[in-house]
């Protein structure tokens, strides 16, 4: 079923949401004449692109509070009645994204209103990256830019678009840290954000690979409710989620998980990560990149040093995406440099994790 037929079905059903929906087709066309920014990282850029259209979802307030007080728009009760949906199969549906940030832009939603979590769900974005070969199919965890976290998703954009793509195809910041029959994993260096990459041809392969990187980052990091005690970090600054990455060995007790309600949200956490999938011939490509943070500490500043950035699977691939012109305008390598390493895991720190 899931062949170039589905993803012709795909092409045909996006079209006919543009012309019967006109919300969509303004926000599509409008992409056509965005601005964009090369930022110059010596050997690598990376992309800014101004898109006011995306201040809602950047600035989204993901806090259980905010998210049980409104309507999920993800669910299908209340959508606009534009909007329609194409089964991928009898668990999710595929939507066109009306607020788009590349000109083929979906949303893979569950039938079900259920949480994000990919564990258990991985398999099935290898399925929907499979089906669709012109796309990267990515996944934002709860506290990493999905601004639905109450409701299982994916999206997906047309493939080309991203640095990350061609600067993985280049092999110039890649190394094969492990690799066996029909499977390579792969860390990156020099590119500014610690990543992992799998590539295999075979499903079942990929799906274990994930699962020990997964198990690997949970015995790592601690998750932190933004009201955690105790913590080193300054919680007053940064209201909202985020993860202490651990040494390998340090076995020491972290302030605050001694509290029985800090130990029940870190069971029912997952690591913080955002997740790209894509087709590249008989291979399925995976790049997981692991979050110590939701937002950078700009996001919350006053005045000047205010950036309104709140980096998701696509600006760590490199497609930075900034709702304020003021902050397009000012934006430098430096603060590039500074949001990614404050919100993403280092390479060593990743390289010593995979390593141990
Ligand atoms: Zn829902």
């Amino acid at each position: 079923m899931h062949s170039n037929t589905y993803s012709k079905r795909v092409s045909e059903f996006f079209l006919a949401q543009l012309g019967e929906w006109e919300l969509a087709a303004r926000n599509f066309r409008q992409l056509e004449k965005v601005k964009i920014r090369h930022l110059d990282f010596g050997g690598f850029e990376v992309l800014v692109q101004f898109n006011p259209e995306r201040y809602r979802s950047t600035a989204a307030k993901t806090d259980s509070g905010s998210i049980e007080a409104r309507p999920c728009f993800l669910c299908e009760r209340n959508r606009p009645p534009q909007q329609r949906g194409l089964p991928f199969d009898d668990q999710f549906t595929v939507l066109l994204n009306p607020y788009p940030i590349i000109r083929r832009h979906l949303t893979i939603v569950s039938n079900s209103h259920v949480e994000q979590r990919i564990m258990n769900n991985f398999g099935k974005m290898l399925s929907i990256a499979a089906a669709l070969p012109d796309y990267v199919v990515f996944y934002n965890g709860p506290q990493c830019g999905a601004s639905a976290p109450d409701h299982l998703h994916f999206q997906a954009v047309s493939r080309g678009f991203m640095p990350l793509e061609k600067d993985f195809e280049s092999q110039r910041f890649t190394h094969v840290v492990s690799t066996g029959p029909g499977y390579e994993i792969l860390y990156w260096t020099g590119y500014l954000r610690g990543i992992v990459t799998l590539k295999g041809r075979e499903k079942e392969i990929l799906e274990n690979l994930f699962e020990s990187v997964y198990e690997k980052l949970s015995l790592l990091t601690v998750n932190r409710a933004g009201s955690g005690q105790g913590s080193e970090l300054s919680l007053r600054d940064q209201p909202e989620h985020t993860t202490e990455f651990r040494s390998p060995g340090d076995d020491s007790r972290l302030p605050g998980t001694g509290n029985p309600a800090d130990q029940s949200r870190n069971a029912e956490m997952e690591p913080m990560m955002n997740i790209l999938v894509y087709r590249n011939t008989e291979n399925l490509i995976v790049h997981i990149i692991p979050r110590k943070k939701h937002r950078p500490g700009q996001f919350f500043a006053a005045g000047s040093d205010k950036i309104t950035i709140s980096p998701a699977s696509v600006d760590l691939g490199g497609l930075v995406i900034t709702p304020r012109e003021e902050d397009f305008d000012k934006l430098t390598e430096n603060d590039i440099s500074d949001i990614f390493r404050q919100v993403c895991v280092g390479e060593d720190e990743l390289y010593r994790m995979l390593k141990g």
